[in-house]
């Protein structure tokens, strides 16, 4: 006979654990609070159009989610466009990493690159050494800034602290550097497809979400949508639970029965990230060029602040297809408009009419948009936990027969799509060892 595992909530987390579940033979019964399955990636409607609930973007280094898709039979190059991990500015040298197999891309890639004088390409001698003397594991943590210490201002703006508020959402001052150094590595080193950027060609929710609960279905899954779990005694306490919610929940939930885990859980703070979609037309100046915005990707390096930001730090352009834009054939269409997804990470929630305008002003005067068309923004505000330095992550077991995933969870990784998965993955492999058989919810 199967056993049963009881899966509370239907982010990637609990898809991740409920498709790994399924695959080791157990009887999977996923509950999830809303309609819709994929919690903070997902899409959305809005006015009759299909959105992404914040724009998201992989890193080739995914392994864990990429090979998640393919056991869903699903292929990543059709699903995301590729492209090579670097971004441009909206003016001067863009920054790239070469897509090779030979070693120290990011130090070659920097030395060779003509936006740093000598001299400031120099100043980063001092945390390169640190990182190999330590195998690129940080011996005991510290801030990003911390461990930049002494590297010029303009690297510090152009390309640490781009990539610690695009990886970590935390501000430089408290991010967690063995975190992000580990973000590195793994983005950076070989194979040369894991030093790349993966942009959603779809809506999210047709990426991986829908199609999970479909392969989940089609194996004998139990699933149930629009059921909110308000106590764990709510839950079948005869099979074993993996708690697969966002921290403030699982600390709510646990509250009464474990609470050193839920302080742990509940102590975590948060920060928020806006998405501003924006169409616009290219001004007649830009129209034809193969400038650098051309490329997928521009970091606007003049906001680069510590926190609670209201500019954004990044533009996304999507693809007609994502946006569900009818393909015209050329020769029929006038210039067609761009869409871009606008990024403000660290935001503060409370300043959306600052945010949107800023946004405007960033498509206008940066990327040389027109007849703009502000579509969508949103706001989440507890979108990642703050990856601070030496901050406290709850473990994965509860308790006998109780399990938590969670992009919080311990992991190597901070708040991230691939952090989610592997935290999925881990719970199962803990349901595989036995810790199970015990009720859920002792003490309850
Ligand atoms: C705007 C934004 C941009 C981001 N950008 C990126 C990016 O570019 N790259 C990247 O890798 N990551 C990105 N992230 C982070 C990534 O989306 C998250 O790390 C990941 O989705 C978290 O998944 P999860 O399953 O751990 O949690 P969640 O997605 O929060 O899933 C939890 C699920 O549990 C359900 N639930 C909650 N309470 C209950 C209850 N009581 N009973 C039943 N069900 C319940 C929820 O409805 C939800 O479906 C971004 C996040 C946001 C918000």
């Amino acid at each position: 006979m199967t056993q049963a595992v009881t899966i509370v909530g239907a982010g990637w987390a609990g898809l991740a654990a409920a498709i790994k579940a399924t695959q080791q033979g157990w009887t999977v019964h996923l509950i999830e609070a809303t309609q819709t399955p994929g919690g903070r990636a997902k899409s959305v409607n809005h006015q009759g159009k299909v959105f992404d609930n914040g724009q998201h973007a992989l890193i080739g280094a995914y392994q864990e989610t990429l090979s998640l898709m393919k056991t869903l039979g699903l292929e990543p190059d059709a699903l995301f466009e590729r492209q090579g991990l670097g971004w441009c500015y909206s003016s001067g040298a863009p920054f790239g990493l070469p897509k090779d197999t030979l070693p120290f891309k990011t130090l070659r890639s920097l030395l060779l690159n003509a936006r740093f004088s000598p001299l400031e390409k120099l100043s980063l001698l001092k945390p390169v050494q640190f990182w190999i003397k330590h195998r690129f594991l940080s011996p005991s943590d510290t801030s990003v800034a911390q461990l930049f210490h002494g590297v010029s201002d303009t690297l510090m703006r152009d390309i640490i602290s781009p990539l610690c508020l695009s990886a970590l959402n935390t501000p430089l001052d408290r991010a967690s550097a063995s975190t992000f150094v580990r973000v590195l590595k793994d983005a950076f080193s070989n194979p040369p497809d894991s030093c790349s950027f993966l942009f959603p060609k779809k809506p999210l929710s047709d990426i991986f979400p829908i199609r999970s609960l479909e392969w989940l279905k089609s194996r004998g899954a139990r699933i149930e949508l629009g059921r909110r779990i308000d106590a764990l005694n709510d839950i079948d306490v005869n099979a074993p639970c993996i708690l697969a919610v966002p921290a403030w929940q699982a600390a709510k939930l646990t509250r009464d029965s474990h609470p050193n885990w839920s302080g742990m859980a509940g102590g975590l703070t948060h920060k928020a990230i806006a998405s501003v979609y924006i169409k616009g037309h290219p001004k007649e100046s830009r129209r034809g060029e193969r400038t650098a915005l051309q490329s997928q990707l521009v970091c606007f390096n003049e906001h680069m602040e510590l926190d609670n930001c209201v500019h954004p730090q990044f533009g996304i352009r999507l693809n007609a297809q994502a946006m569900q834009t009818p393909l015209i054939p050329p020769a029929l269409q006038g210039t067609p408009p761009e869409h871009w997804a606008l990024i403000v990470s660290v935001a503060d929630p409370h300043r959306r009419q600052d945010i949107v305008q800023n946004a405007m002003a960033v498509a206008r005067n940066q990327l040389g948009l027109e007849d703009l068309d502000m579509q969508f923004c949103t706001i989440e505000k507890r979108a990642t936990f703050s990856c601070e330095a030496l901050s406290k992550r709850p473990p994965t077991v509860i308790a006998q027969g109780l399990f938590a995933c969670g992009d919080y969870v311990q992991g190597p990784y901070p708040s991230t799509l691939e952090g989610a998965v592997r935290s999925g993955l881990r719970a199962v492999a803990c349901l595989d060892k036995k810790q199970t058989g015990a009720p859920v919810n002792p003490g309850v």
